[in-house]
């Protein structure tokens, strides 16, 4: 029986991940779950998944858990904070970490599980992109196991048979091809976007996500922080990394190999086939996905991303290329500008130029301790805010 924690539980990995573990209770059990406001749905979830303990944002949503789990007769212990979500991710009895809080946020617990030597199913790439080397040497440090439940990053690992550990090279990997649906607006015309909705930027045509991720996705943001995600997890350097626009999304991403052979991952565009992977690897278990039917499948179209319409990815690329804090800044002034969009205060098109103005504006450094990278990243969020502030709508 394994214990699992799961940080996010309320969100969309959240959910799928628990959707997973209900249908394995021989194997799986639940020891946390964390959300950060969405109070009723984490007490329904306690309700039916009886963790010993759940974790909030905030003291006053803390009371109000507490409330309903002691009128539900519930004995679940009831904590918040930081610091809470930090003990849930590294206590002694638990076996593996859903790290799937969204945005920076997610850094210190996903950390802190790591430090721990736990398993974790690595969702949230932000944690990664910040503290990149880091979180890697923490891994290695700790014996942790690090397994990517990213769709992109899960394919890639079921396509390298050797997983990690191996330099590119050594495997023979001559480039690792992420896939990207190009999002909501592949199509649309460019001089369009700023009048787009922040619903309309939600509306991915595959996949159901939170509202940052999507916005990522439309920006393709999402893509260019995926980039610098396997940089980290599979030791490529960016021009080994390449961006291929696949709008079914049926082929999750790919590898190929110096003697030409490509291997790719195929399944229907459902979070739960990377989340059962992840949580079962090396064996395989169900995940209430339906099998992939190729014979009704219209075909599979493969394009170059086209870098002016997405501006987001090459800053994603430049931000790699230039190492040290620079990817922490990308993601932290990315966070800001993604709510101002969400909020309403700036278009569309105002979020690359947000970003672009604190990756030139803010001094990137060495990425030499955590609070080297949180002070840029609290640095990038101010840079940020002042310049919405002045350009709002
Ligand atoms: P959601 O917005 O659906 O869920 C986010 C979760 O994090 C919720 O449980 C939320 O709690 C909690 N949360 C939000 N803010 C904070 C905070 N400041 N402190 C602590 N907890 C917080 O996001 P997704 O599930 O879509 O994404 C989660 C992560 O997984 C992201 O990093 C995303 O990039 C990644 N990912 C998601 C995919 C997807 O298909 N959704 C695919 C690949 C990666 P509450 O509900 O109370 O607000
Ligand atoms: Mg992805």
């Amino acid at each position: 029986m394994q214990r699992i924690t799961i940080l996010g539980a309320t969100g969309s990995i959240g959910v799928s991940t628990l959707d997973v573990l209900a249908r394995h209770p021989e194997r799986y059990s639940v020891y946390a779950l964390s959300a950060h406001s969405r109070v009723e749905e984490l007490a329904a979830q306690c309700e039916r998944f009886r963790p010993a303990r759940a974790v909030v944002g905030s003291a006053a949503a803390a009371e109000q858990l507490g409330a309903l789990l002691r009128a539900k007769g519930l004995r679940t212990e009831v904590e918040y904070g930081e610091q809470a979500l930090c003990a849930i991710a590294s206590a002694a009895e638990v076996d593996a970490v859903m790290a799937a809080i969204v945005g920076a946020a997610g850094l210190a617990p996903t950390l802190a599980a790591a430090r721990a030597g736990k398993k974790v199913l690595l969702a949230n790439k932000e944690a990664l992109v910040m503290s990149g080397q880091l979180f890697m040497d923490a891994v290695q440090d700790s014996g942790a196991v690090l397994l990517p439940i990213d769709s992109e990053h899960n394919a890639i690992f079921q396509c390298l048979p050797h997983g990690y550990g191996r330099a590119p090279e050594a495997a023979g990997v001559a480039k690792v091809l992420l896939t990207a649906s190009g999002g909501p607006f592949l199509t649309r015309a460019v001089e369009t976007l700023d009048a787009v909705t922040p619903e309309q930027a939600c509306k991915h045509p595959n996949w159901v996500m939170g509202r940052k991720i999507s916005v990522d996705s439309a920006t393709m943001m999402n893509k260019g922080l995926e980039v610098i995600e396997a940089h980290w997890l599979f030791g490529a350097p960016a021009d080994q990394i390449e961006v291929v626009i696949h709008p079914q999304s049926v082929i999750h991403s790919m590898v190929s190999y110096v003697d030409g052979s490509v291997l790719a991952q195929l399944g229907n565009p459902d979070m739960r086939t990377p989340i059962a992977h992840a949580l079962a690897w090396p064996e395989r278990i169900a995940s209430g996905v339906e099998q992939l039917d190729l014979t009704r499948m219209g075909g599979l179209q493969f394009e170059r991303p086209d870098f002016e319409r997405f501006p987001c990815l090459a800053l994603a690329f430049d931000a790699l290329r230039a190492g040290g804090t620079a990817p922490a800044l990308l993601n932290a002034a990315n966070e800001v500008a993604v709510q101002a969009f969400l909020d309403q205060r700036i278009g569309f098109r105002q979020i690359d130029r947000v970003i672009a103005h604190v990756m030139d504006a803010v001094p990137h450094g060495a990425a030499s301790s955590i609070a080297a990278v949180m002070a840029q990243d609290a640095a990038a969020r101010v840079a940020a805010q002042t310049y919405i502030a002045g350009h709002a709508k």
